[in-house]
């Protein structure tokens, strides 16, 4: 089980690996692309990917592709209003639209993990043909490198993003077509509940912990280690103290989490029995809402820490 920080901007690594992270599980990779006109060529990608790859030497990056749209403009698609823009033209949408957009930055990020642990994996994912477009345009990537002998990855492992409720109900049938998953926990949230996550209106209904969210996570989880894949979490909750028990217990394998975050998450799985956990989990599925999972939780840590 691995420790990770998230990541948005370049210098934050050297925070992770001082805060004690053994990798990042997400790097956002949308500041080479909002509040500008023109989208970053890929030598400056490159140079941007570059830099944070060598810092983090063997440890893994895991580097997401372009998730603009939604709560992330980007100025210099000059993309259309939209009536709803969360359910509308982002993410792997437009990298799959955009092929031209997307392969750039494939490539910059296959040059900038030469000798390095990349990892590269594709936001809100929703059905089967678009992870299996998006992994093989970044085989071709790769190819068009190797064969041009340009220096790259030697080989890269390529993830599926499970945020939406449709890829998680199908992550049996998309584990063919992934390496690893990246539970993003915000947005699984957001769309399992039809709760916008940024209006506090129904802040109240945006939780996590919800039992209907952790029987998602519960079935990715599953449909990975049945493939003999693995499956990670790089959204808020897998920093939350109230959830890190359940997804130890659920069996996740990598928890990323804010830099700030990982110094007591550590001390908190040291004191952890995994057996234990399971049982924790088991009960938290079981239960109605996500106010009696924090409870459960608040009562089982009393118990057993
Ligand atoms: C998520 O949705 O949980 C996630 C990690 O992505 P972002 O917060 O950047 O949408
Ligand atoms: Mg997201």
């Amino acid at each position: 089980m691995e420790i990770a920080a998230n990541i948005g901007l370049p210098g934050e690594e050297a925070d992770a690996l001082k805060a004690g992270a053994e990798g990042i599980g997400l790097l956002r990779t949308e500041f080479l692309f909002q509040g500008r006109d023109v989208a970053p060529d890929e030598e400056e990608q490159y140079r941007a990917y570059r830099l944070i790859l060598q810092a983090l030497g063997t440890r893994p990056v895991i580097a997401r592709t372009l998730d603009i749209g939604g709560d992330k403009p980007a100025a210099f698609l000059a993309l259309p209003r939209e009536d709803n823009p969360f359910l509308g033209f982002r993410a792997i949408r437009i990298g799959l639209a955009r092929p031209d957009l997307l392969k750039t930055q494939l490539r910059a990020l296959l040059r900038a993990g030469e000798g390095g642990n990349l990892k590269i994996m594709f936001p809100m994912v929703a059905t089967v043909e678009e992870m299996r477009a998006a992994r093989e345009l970044t085989l071709r990537a790769h190819a068009e490198l190797v064969a041009s002998g340009v220096r790259c990855a030697a080989t890269v492992e390529i993830g599926a993003m499970i945020e939406i409720p449709s890829a998680a109900l199908i992550a049996d049938r998309l584990s063919a077509h992934a390496d690893f998953f990246s539970i993003g926990s915000n947005d699984l949230t957001q769309y399992t509940l039809a709760a916008d996550r940024g209006n506090p209106a129904v802040a109240g209904l945006f939780d996590a912990l919800h039992p209907a969210v952790l029987r998602l996570v519960d079935m990715v989880i599953r449909a990975s280690h049945e493939a003999g894949k693995w499956t990670g979490m790089c959204g808020e909750l897998a920093g939350e103290l109230d959830a890190i028990p359940i997804l130890l217990g659920l069996g996740l394998d990598e928890f990323s989490m804010g830099a700030a975050a990982i110094p007591q998450a550590k001390a908190l799985i040291r004191k952890l029995w995994v057996e234990e956990t399971k049982l924790l989990a088991e009960e938290a599925l079981r239960q109605p809402g996500a106010g009696e999972v924090r409870l459960l939780v608040k009562e089982w840590m009393h118990v057993h820490l």
